[in-house]
Order: C-alpha cells, then structure tokens, then sequence
C-alpha cells in the first residue's frame, strides 16, 4: 500500500486532480456513454465512474491518484491481484517474440494440454478472443451436432451478448423468449426458451413440450451473473440426466467459475461431464481470451476438421496465451484456494456482523473467493428471488465504501472477488468501512 500510496502522489501532481465527473464529461464526448462495457459507467449505482490509471495486487490506482482495495478485479480474471510478476513478465516477453502471427504457435498447444488436464471432459478445443464469442461457437457447434435449433437458457445466466442468447427471465417461465436487447430478431430470440433456475420440473416440462428440437441446455453451473447463487442439490446431475436422455448437449459456461472456484471449475467439484464447456477471464490471464471445448465427436464439427465455420485472427494470440499459460501454472504451483476462500470467509463473516450490528438485512451468498452481498432478506436461489435484493441500498452502500478507499462491483447483481493478493489488513480496512457504510445506508 505504501508504494501505491507514493505512485498516487506523483501521479496526483501530474493529473492536476482531474476530477472523475470532468474526465466522464470528457469520455462521454468521444465514447458510446463514456466506456468500452455498459456496466462500467456506474449506471446501476449512479454517479460518475472511476477511471483507472493502474493496479498493483489488490489495489486500483484511479486516475486522480487515489488508491482503492478492489473486489471487482477485473469482473474475475485476477486470482493473483493487478500485475502479478510471474504473467506480466510471461507477456513481456511474448510481446518482444512478436504480437500475433496468424499462424500456429506451440505455446498454444501448452495452453491447450493444461487446460485439458484441468478439464477432463474437454478432449478438444478452440481459443477465441472473448467469453462471448466462446459462448456463441459452444451453441453453433451443439447445433450442428443436434440438428436442432433451440436452446435453453436461465433467466439470470450470461453467456455473453450472443443474440440468442441475450434473452433473461420477463416473458413466463416456460414461454418462448423476447429479445432483451434491442437489435436482435426476435426469430433469433424465439429460438430460446427462457426458464428458472433451479427448476428442473421446468426442464423437463420444456423438453416435453419440444420433443427432439433442443439442441442443447446452456448453464452458469454456479451462476454468478445474477450475483452468486447455488444449484439446489441434484439440480445440476438432473440436468445432466434430462439432457442424456434427450440427446440434447449439456454446456456449462464456466467462464467465471472455471478456475476459481477450484482449478478444473464446477464439474470437478461435483463430478458432472458436460458435453461443452465454455472458459474465459482467468484462461487468459488477464488478456482477451476465451475457449470452447469438449467431447471429441462433437467439436470435431468445427473448422477445418468439420462444417461448422468459427475462426479469428487474434484466436491464440501469443500475448493472452503467454499471459493465461503462466497464470495457471501458478494456479498449479501456488494453489491458492485455500487461502483465498479463508481471506473470503473472514471478510464475509465481518461484513455479516457489521451489517447485524446496524439492523441491515444482508445476506452473503458465496464460494470459494467469490461473494454477493444481497440487501435482502430471504435466500436468493434463482433471478426472480435475486431480483427482490433492494438496488438502491446496494447502490449507497456501494458508494460510501468508495469514499472510504474500497471498490466493490458497481452493480448489486455480481460476484465480488478476493485475490491472492489481499491481505489480512486489506480485509480489516475493509471491514471497518463496511461498518461505518452500513449504519449510513
Ligand atoms: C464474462 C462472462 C461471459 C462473457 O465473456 P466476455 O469475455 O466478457 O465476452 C460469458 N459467460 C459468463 C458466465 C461470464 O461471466
């Protein structure tokens, strides 16, 4: 904190204490509502975003200088914090290799073994630039293997902005969906079917009522997008169960679970082989990447081994896979699990008693080093329970602690993350915000 301390001074003098409102007034000039991602400019929360100007471990430098502890991290790629070493210089030197060659590597092939070693349901795979696109090829590819057309997704779940895939909860349970986004066909919508989560009844249903036309059951296995909420249990073996039975495909988009809440994802912990899966954020350590992959027959559909088209230039860029191969091998050599899921435990367990102590309903959902504090009174289990968590308290809450030097998400239905890098000091920093931002909100 000291060294950062000192940057922020320096940084302090040079920016002239450029106030953020000014550089968002300025951003918003040039940019499409001032950002690159929609939930970056604090809609959800209000108020002017933070502009970064860099990170080290558990700590954001924003562009004013000053310091804050981050628990957004980068929406869940930075087990090891801002900057870790070991990755920056793994890219380093990548960079000076050369930055993309449209041409087979080896390294990628590295990356690929580690990650099918992590991964045993994975035989095949492909790298993509984002999770997004991983997620849109994961359902091309079931398609084409299925020769069928529909998918199902949960309301709560994100897989990306894929048209059809961009269809959350709002039309009844069973219905077909509407587009949730403007722009995408609602023939691309239609071919969705939107249902709770942790409602197999309601599979089932939909699988009756669509006999031999779903291609496949798409599914954040933990989800997190909805703020973290579990699978009831045999939720996930019944999807398996259903889908088998089926000849309909199983996709778990473990794009934020994948190596963090053990390294081998979801399905390692409970034991389930999906058909596909679907990675990102911490793959690439940092750096854009995706990866889609899974049961030999069905990716050997993908080009040029098979008819269905997926490509890209920037696919297994050196750079993101010199940064991704050197976050997992110190995911391997560290495992930092343990202590990740201690340092979340602590600081749950503090923020749980603070809350009691100034009569906020708080409820802590959590695995592993990732946690959604839900302003609610029950237990969230899908989006509709999620949805009754009070917005407007998260968002003063979110705010009083970014006075005091902590970042959190800037939206209440996110998985917030602890890194290796956090200390225990970050932890108490931490906790004693949280008590005096509870009794203000
Ligand atoms: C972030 C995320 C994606 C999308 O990945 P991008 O790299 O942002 O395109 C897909 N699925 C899940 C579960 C995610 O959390």
């Amino acid at each position: 904190m000291a060294r950062v301390k000192k940057t922020a001074k320096k940084s302090a003098r040079k920016m002239k204490r450029m106030g953020h409102k000014e550089l968002f007034a300025r951003a918003r000039k040039s940019l499409v509502g001032g950002v690159n991602s929609p939930v970056r400019a604090f809609k959800s929360v209000g108020g002017s975003p933070l502009f970064v100007q860099s990170g080290s471990g558990p700590y954001l430098l924003a562009a004013d200088g000053r310091p804050y502890v981050d628990y957004c991290l980068s929406w869940g790629p930075l087990m090891f914090g801002h900057a870790r070493k070991e990755i920056v210089s793994a890219a380093k030197a990548a960079l000076e290799r050369g930055t993309t060659f449209g041409a087979a590597t080896i390294a990628e092939v590295d990356l690929a073994e580690r990650i099918k070693e992590a991964f045993p349901s994975i035989e095949l795979l492909r790298m993509t630039s984002s999770g997004t696109e991983a997620d849109m090829c994961a359902v091309r590819v079931a398609r084409a293997f299925t020769k069928r057309d529909l998918i199902i997704k949960f309301a709560g779940c994100y897989h990306g902005h894929v048209d059809s895939l961009l269809v959350a909860a709002g039309s009844g349970a069973t219905a077909l969906g509407a587009p949730d986004s403007a722009g995408v066909p609602k023939a691309f919508a239609a071919t969705t079917i939107v249902l709770a989560f942790n409602d197999l009844p309601a599979v089932e249903g939909a699988f009756k009522k669509h006999k031999g036309r779903i291609a496949a059951v798409i599914v954040e296995p933990i989800p997190a997008n909805m703020g973290v909420v579990f699978p009831a249990e045999g939720y996930l073996q019944g999807l398996r169960k259903i889908t088998t039975r089926e000849k309909a495909l199983l996709i778990f988009d473990e794009v934020i679970t994948g190596f963090r809440v053990c390294y081998g994802g979801v399905q390692t912990l409970c034991g389930i082989k999906p058909d596909l899966t679907v990675l990102g954020k911490i793959v690439g350590g940092g750096l854009p990447m995706g990866v889609y992959g899974g049961r030999r027959d069905v990716m050997s559909l993908v080009a040029p081994e098979g008819p269905v088209y997926q490509a890209g230039t920037l696919s297994g860029n050196p750079v993101a896979v010199a940064a991704g191969t050197a976050m997992l091998d110190l995911l391997r050599r560290r495992k930092p699990y343990a202590r990740m899921e201690w340092l979340k435990n602590y600081l749950c367990e503090g923020l749980r008693l603070c809350a009691n102590a100034a009569g906020v309903s708080l409820r802590i959902q959590s695995i592993g080093s990732m946690f959604t504090p839900f302003f609610v009174d029950g237990e969230v289990t899908d989006y509709a329970s999620a949805l009754k968590s009070d917005k407007k308290r998260y968002g003063r809450f979110f705010h009083e602690m970014l006075k005091l030097g902590v970042y959190l998400p800037p939206a209440q239905w996110e998985a917030a993350f602890v890194s290796a890098a956090h200390t225990e000091r970050d932890l108490d920093l931490t906790i004693a915000a949280a008590n005096a931002a509870f009794r203000k909100i």
